[in-house]
């Protein structure tokens, strides 16, 4: 902690490059969302600090790629035990950055972070790559896969470490080094865990970690020639600027980007299950102008925004709260039913059939994720089919096997990752033909 002009405590993060906290010269302001006070300075870092870090991933790569994957799964399972070990810390540090309750993060967001390391830890050592005979012309046909090189790695505000180290964890495993820029809201977990990589035997390099904005320091990475691959977890918007951008070097790229997830709850639903699920999935984010605009597209708001008073202590008067929110009575057509709202806010809109169901789930740009709730499971199969969406959850919310693969359709990305789907996005295949 460091101390201001006006004596108040900040915290001040300092960019890792290369094993080694590097200060930058210039930062920005990061607040707490439960007082709406600024609490930690973030690195304003740019193109110098960029090229410093590829620079620094460019030189560990060939002695980390040239690693058995059982010694890089060695330190992987260190720095989860590490996490571990501090998780209270990291919880609590999450929840203030972020926004999220302490119980959320101890149970969800820290654990899950260090279990991506230990699932890429263990799945690394499993994979097989292909094989096949051509007796008839005296040649064996295999594939081998190697590391790409340095990985840039970008990620969003909302699952700050748990989305951070779910990209960190599979590029590093399969032998890549990595740049990453966590959102510049949420830098504080990122910055904590830089601290352990040198206890968990990190070797200098292969893990750099570049604080700032997305259009400075995540332009300079999405730009930089040393860097031939972009995994990217943020807007559609963002997305399609990274792609842009990144067009003229053919990266190659993982684009996990915004949802509009459909519930759709059939009669026949176990209603208590479903509604103790759908009321955490539709509530969890914060946002706040769209219900403004839900109003002037005709929409009945039954409770929150504009409804409800929030009762909170003095000290979070002006931090950022808002009510759980529900709407009604919008056309399926309508921007509150279309466009992505973040926040605690659901809109409902009834159906009679799966037909109608099937259409309004589809009837989105984006096609993320949805969840059916019906105790029939020929529907359930039905429904799954042909639902245009990454993910379907049936009767449950949010459970990911880390073997299967994660992504979206239509708007909501490119790629898939996840088990076999991190192994091939992370390394490059070639196929070598053996006359024999
Ligand atoms: P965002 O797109 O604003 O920012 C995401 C990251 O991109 C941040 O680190 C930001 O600094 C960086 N960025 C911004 N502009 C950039 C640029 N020009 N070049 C390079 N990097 C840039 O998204 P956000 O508000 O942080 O996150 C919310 C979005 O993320 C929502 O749309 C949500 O649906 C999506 N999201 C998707 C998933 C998924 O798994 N598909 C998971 C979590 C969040």
């Amino acid at each position: 902690m460091k101390a201001s002009g006006q004596q108040r405590q900040y915290l001040v993060l300092e960019n890792y490059i290369g094993g080694k906290f590097v200060h930058c010269e210039n930062h920005i302001d990061s607040y707490d969302p439960s007082t709406g006070e600024v609490y930690c300075r973030v690195p304003d870092s740019g193109q110098e600090e960029v090229d410093a870090a590829v620079a620094a991933a460019k030189e560990a790569f060939p002695e980390w790629s040239a690693c058995s994957p059982q010694q890089r799964a060695q330190v992987l399972n260190k720095l989860a035990d590490l996490i571990e070990a501090h998780l209270e810390e990291f919880a609590q540090a999450e929840s203030r950055d972020q926004g999220k309750t302490v119980a959320f993060a101890r149970t969800v967001d820290i654990p899950r972070s260090a279990h991506n390391f230990r699932f890429f830890a263990s799945s690394v050592l499993h994979h097989t790559t292909d094989c096949s005979q051509m007796d008839h012309m005296g040649c064996l046909n295999y594939t081998i896969r190697c590391p790409v090189g340095v990985a840039g790695l970008i990620s969003p505000w909302n699952l700050p470490l748990y989305l951070l180290t779910w990209k960190i964890a599979p590029a590093i495993a399969t032998g890549n080094t990595v740049v990453a820029k966590p959102s510049e809201m949420t830098s504080v977990t990122a910055w904590m865990m830089c601290k352990l990589m040198q206890q968990a035997g990190i070797p200098p390099g292969v893990v750099n970690i570049v604080f700032g904005t997305g259009p400075k320091a995540g332009d300079a990475l999405v730009g930089h020639p040393n860097v031939p691959l972009i995994s990217f977890t943020g807007s559609t918007a963002t997305a399609q600027r990274i792609t842009e951008r990144s067009a003229p070097y053919c990266k190659k790229l993982s684009l996990e980007l915004g949802g509009k997830n459909p519930a759709i709850i059939f009669a026949d639903a176990d209603l208590d299950q479903c509604i103790e699920t759908t009321i955490r999935s539709s509530f969890s984010n914060q946002v706040r102008s769209f219900v403004a605009l839900a109003k002037s597209e005709g929409g009945i708001i039954h409770c929150g925004e504009g409804v409800d008073q929030l009762d909170l202590p003095q000290q979070n008067n002006s931090g950022y709260f808002m009510p759980a929110t529900v709407i009604s009575g919008v056309s399926d057509s309508s921007r509150v039913m279309q466009e992505e709202i973040f926040g605690p806010v659901t809109c409902v809109s009834p159906f009679d059939t799966e037909e109608e169901a099937v259409s309004k789930g589809n009837g989105v740009r984006y096609g993320l994720a949805c969840t059916v709730w019906s105790r029939d499971v020929g529907k359930i199969h039905r429904m799954a089919r042909r639902l245009h969406t990454g993910l379907v959850w049936t009767n449950c919310w949010l459970v990911r096997d880390l073997n299967l693969p994660f992504g979206g359709m239509k708007h909501s990305g490119v790629g898939r990752e996840g088990g076999k789907d991190s192994y091939h996005f992370f390394t490059e295949v070639k196929t070598v033909a053996i006359k024999h």
